[in-house]
């Protein structure tokens, strides 16, 4: 697919963003478990924090396809900041899409520089897969609704200003779910109620941090509830259509990087008297890594392409990409660790941390099986 002048300058701005500011610090930032919010606003300052928002309220007014490249450049330089990143435009998007006038111009502008960034609360402790079986439930009360429950495995959470929380206003089905918008705190007062878990130890991901996230009789104005009530499920489901696009370019930029670092490595290091490169069972390993990254990347793009005509079947496409995509990276950085040998699983070489970033995509924003469950559907549905 042929990228347009404008797409090109927007991927080098990526790309240089991500070798300059991101790359050299990940392996720290992993280590420390550093979450870097101030490189994220520097990347805000790019235009990169409300990507496919409108201009109206300081969003870039981008397309799918301009996310994916973003996406992909910034995980070349860090996984999981990127991966965050693209969390937060999630949020950003569902208020900019989905709100009324009022909340789009109280919450997008400072959500597009990032001076208030943004979680996507839709997981449970019980219901992770089949979301739609969530247990909190928002009460109406006059003017507010009183919210009580808690979320799992809530990324930036505790850090994040602004909380996307689905919740149960109506019946036990996906249409009795609403979206709402909490704030952390209002006025300079932390939101009663509202408290964060400690952060979770986990295999990867550890420049950014999840945590639960509980809601004790947490009043929230009714002018915080996104679109009508029930709508909810349909906008958290609509903003992970491109949630998973980006997750899976964060997979395909992680697994460039490793690529890039398998093929210097088989070029510099030497066993039996010949370069690594010269054996040939490690030239097929690195042909196979590179064609299935190109179908990788092909079909990604194609996805974006999908979304951003709002194709009929672009659901499909989104979970057909991040399934593909997904796994696709991480086995290209296994195979990139495995051409490493014992150097690749030693912090230092860098390819082990991308092994473990790209991991936790086969499972969040629905899981690489959830994935083959809506293609299913999709094509039984129309048979
Ligand atoms: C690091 C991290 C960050 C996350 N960030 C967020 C976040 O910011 N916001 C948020 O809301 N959530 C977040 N999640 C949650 C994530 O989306 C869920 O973990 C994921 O959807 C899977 O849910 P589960 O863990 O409950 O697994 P389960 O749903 O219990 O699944 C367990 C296994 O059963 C399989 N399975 C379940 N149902 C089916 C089926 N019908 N057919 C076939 N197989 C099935 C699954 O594929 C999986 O292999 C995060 C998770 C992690 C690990």
């Amino acid at each position: 697919m042929a990228l347009t002048d404008e797409q090109l300058m927007i991927q080098e701005a990526a790309h240089r963003f991500a070798s300059e500011q991101m790359r050299p610090f990940a392996g720290e930032w992993d280590e420390t478990k550093h979450f870097p919010v101030e490189v994220l606003r520097e990347a805000a300052g790019l235009g990169f924090a409300a990507i496919y928002c409108g201009e109206e309220h300081g969003g870039s007014g981008l397309g799918r396809l301009d996310g994916v490249l973003i996406f992909e450049q910034l995980s070349r330089g860090c996984i999981a900041t990127a991966a965050f990143l693209s969390i937060h435009n999630m949020c950003t998007w569902m208020i900019d899409r989905f709100g009324s006038a009022d909340q789009r111009g109280q919450w997008v502008p400072r959500l597009a520089t990032m001076e208030l960034i943004a979680s996507y609360c839709l997981t449970e402790p019980g219901s992770g897969s089949d979301a739609a079986a969530m247990k909190t439930r928002a009460v109406r009360n006059g003017d507010h609704y009183v919210l009580n429950g808690s979320k799992a495995f809530i990324s930036g959470a505790g850090t994040s200003d602004v909380y996307v929380v689905m919740a149960r206003t109506g019946d036990e089905t996906a249409r009795g779910i609403s979206a709402f918008i909490v704030p952390k705190s209002s006025e300079g007062h932390a939101t009663e109620g509202l408290a964060f878990g400690a952060n979770e130890k986990k295999m990867g991901w550890n420049a950014q941090p999840t945590r639960t996230v509980s809601f004790d009789n947490v009043i929230v104005p009714v002018e915080n509830r996104l679109g009508a009530e029930g709508e909810g499920f349909r906008f958290a489901m609509k903003g992970l259509d491109g949630g998973r696009l980006n997750i899976a370019a964060c997979s395909l930029g992680g697994a460039q990087d490793a690529l890039d670092r398998a093929v210097q490595y088989a070029g510099e290091r030497s066993q039996f008297g010949r370069k690594i490169n010269d054996f040939q069972a490690t030239q097929f390993k690195l042909a196979d890594m590179e064609t299935e990254l190109c179908a990788a990347r092909s079909l990604l793009h194609e996805a974006a392409s999908a979304l951003d005509v709002q194709a009929p079947d672009a659901t499909k496409w989104c979970a057909m990409a991040k399934r593909f995509v997904t796994d696709a990276g991480s086995k290209i950085a296994n195979d990139a660790l495995q051409i490493h040998g014992g150097y690749g699983y030693l912090h230092d070489y860098g390819v082990e941390r991308i092994v473990r970033d790209l991991r936790v995509h086969q499972i969040l924003e629905g899981t690489n099986e959830i994935m083959r469950v809506i293609v299913a559907r999709s094509m039984t549905a129309t048979a």
